[in-house]
């Protein structure tokens, strides 16, 4: 009781203070802040900003493709994609978008999704705020002037971005942050008949897969993947039309004292891969 009497006395003294000082103290300069709350907690009411993967209910999917456009490979993959009938999303770097701005018209023009990947692929998790705005600005603004639209989706290089980032890039630039759960590590160039298991392997309704279209054995191991997909029942639509579909998730059971029987497949699991500074992918 008395540690509450002086807590509440406590709050009020701090409040007549800070009024007091309010008063008095010389006005100073005003701090660009668009969040005065950035370490209150999200609430289940706040809007999602990050997805790895989105839970819908049919075997939907979103292929994404990051780093370019390139010059002769993304339109190499435009063309498989169209002979597939899938959508993908492009995660494309602001320095290579204004050397290639038809290759962007084309892709929107046969129903792909453009989507920000900074202008030259830092650690964006490892720059001042500032610095990291430009990367992201720039991006978006090489991006409108290409395809005269602004994008909806961000995805930071090597999914290395900092809780603070994420909520100026959501508050201030309206974007959604966009990971991955299945990850080839097409980069590595493991070569196209492992890209295409690992994909096939991982991927569920739902996934957002994650490959690059700088890679020329990423573009080989496409018509196989394609083919395996479509022969699974997967579709591939964009990222913001995933995000559409979302449903909501199945509660989870409640904890029992009893132990549950372990299912054999669990079909609903998500793999979720850590968001580090160092994460390779992306
Ligand atoms: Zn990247």
């Amino acid at each position: 009781m008395f540690v509450r009497q002086l807590l509440a006395f406590s709050s009020v003294s701090l409040l007549i203070l800070q009024s007091l000082s309010g008063q008095n103290a010389s006005p100073t300069p005003p701090v660009e802040r668009s969040n005065p709350w950035p370490a209150a907690a999200a609430s289940p009411a706040q809007p999602q900003i990050t997805f790895n993967s989105v839970h819908v209910d049919g075997h939907y999917i979103a292929l994404t493709f990051d780093d370019g456009p390139h010059k002769t490979l993304t339109p190499k993959l435009l063309d498989l994609l169209a002979a597939h009938h899938m959508k993908a999303t492009f995660f494309v770097v602001g320095q290579c978008v204004v050397d290639n701005p038809d290759i962007l018209k084309r892709a929107v023009r046969e129903g792909h999704e453009i989507a920000n990947h900074s202008w030259s692929h830092p650690n964006l998790g490892k720059m001042s705020d500032e610095a990291a705005r430009r990367e992201v600005q720039k991006t978006d603004d090489a991006i409108f002037a290409a395809i005269g639209k602004r994008p909806t989706l961000m995805r930071p290089p090597y999914g290395s971005i900092t809780a603070r980032q994420k909520r100026w890039l959501h508050d201030d630039f309206g974007y959604r942050i966009i990971i991955w759960d299945v990850d080839p590590l097409d980069w590595k160039r493991p070569g196209p008949s492992v890209v295409t298991s690992r994909i096939l392997k991982e991927t569920h309704a739902g996934s957002i897969v994650l490959a690059h279209d700088i890679h020329p054995p990423t573009l080989e191991a496409m018509p196989a993947t394609f083919d395996q997909l479509d022969r699974k029942g997967f579709k591939s639509v964009t990222v913001t039309e995933l995000l559409a579909m979302a449903t909501p998730e199945p509660p989870k059971p409640k904890a029992s004292p009893r132990p549950a029987a372990i299912p054999a497949a669990s079909p609903g699991a998500i793999y979720v891969p850590p968001v580090t500074t160092s994460t390779p992918g992306g």
